[in-house]
């Protein structure tokens, strides 16, 4: 990758794998110049670890509220802050980490609770990207390099392997239907933008001990998203629109 050459924004950056991922960012040698971190609740607690980082990193890590996902909130900090920090340069990486796990079976999930699932795991991540999408332009441009990476413009999305629509087995939870969902919807947006060089992928990061995964995961956040910068670093036109977990391995669609 180009020294510190990259701009790079997470969804869901003050906890899990999104804080593990700002972590490792700004404190290895991945060349990232401005790392956009953006959380839905700035002054609570559990953005505690966000804002120390960013206190050591000042000059990297600006933190940005990203509320329930509405076009409003993005448009609102889109053009009071994105702009001016990101430059001419562009976004070079957009990680859609934000997700929500939703227990319940067609008999128990009610339409509101599947509806908020949604708008976090599918609708959440294509607001963004769309509202980036001029700045992942730039990002092009200014690269003047051909080919795909995530130093160029790239758009990751953390998405899971139980969204596997050919591996699904017996299942008691309706978290599938918007995992599979945000599966689909990178694989559309790889082929609208294959033509701007924008590179799209799914990680799924395994199953991690994090608030989300529990206590019963099998690895921890480090090594997870350890695995999942290799993946990101590693990445070339040849694997746009790819499905991979942590350690490289193609998962099934
Ligand atoms: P966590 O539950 O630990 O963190 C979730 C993050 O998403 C938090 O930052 C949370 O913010 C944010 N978030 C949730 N709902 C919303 C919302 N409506 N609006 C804005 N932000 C929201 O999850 P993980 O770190 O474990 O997961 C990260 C990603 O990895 C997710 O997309 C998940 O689906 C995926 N994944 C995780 C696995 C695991 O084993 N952990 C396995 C497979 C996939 P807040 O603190 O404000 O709630």
């Amino acid at each position: 990758m180009a020294a510190k050459a990259c701009s790079v924004l997470i969804t869901g950056a003050n906890r899990g794998l999104g804080l593990e991922m700002v972590k490792q960012m700004v404190e290895s040698p991945w060349p990232v110049r401005q790392l956009l971190a953006c959380c839905r609740d700035l002054d609570g607690l559990r953005a505690e670890g966000l804002r120390d980082l960013a206190k050591k990193h000042p000059n990297v890590i600006t933190v940005i509220r990203l509320g329930e996902y509405s076009l409003c909130s993005i448009i609102l900090f889109l053009h009071t802050l994105v702009g001016s920090l990101v430059g001419k340069a562009g976004l070079n990486l957009l990680v859609n980490n934000t997700g929500v796990l939703t227990y319940g079976t067609m008999q128990t999930t009610s339409t509101q609770k599947m509806q908020a699932a949604f708008n976090t795991n599918i609708m959440g991540p294509m607001d963004v990207t769309k509202e980036f999408l001029p700045y992942l332009q730039a990002a092009a441009t200014a690269s003047g390099k051909p080919g795909m990476s995530c130093s160029k413009p790239a758009v990751v999305s953390i998405s899971s392997t139980v969204g596997s629509i050919a591996t699904i087995k017996e299942m008691y939870s309706f978290f599938p239907i918007a995992s599979a969902g945000l599966n689909m919807l990178t694989l559309c947006a790889t082929e609208e933008f294959r033509k701007d060089e924008i590179l799209f992928a799914v990680l799924h990061p395994g199953w991690v001990r994090t608030d989300m995964g529990g206590e019963g995961g099998a690895i921890d956040a480090p090594e997870s998203v350890e695995g999942l910068l290799c993946m990101m670093d590693s990445l070339t036109e040849k694997q746009t629109g790819a499905f991979l977990d942590h350690e490289g391995k193609v998962m099934p669609w």
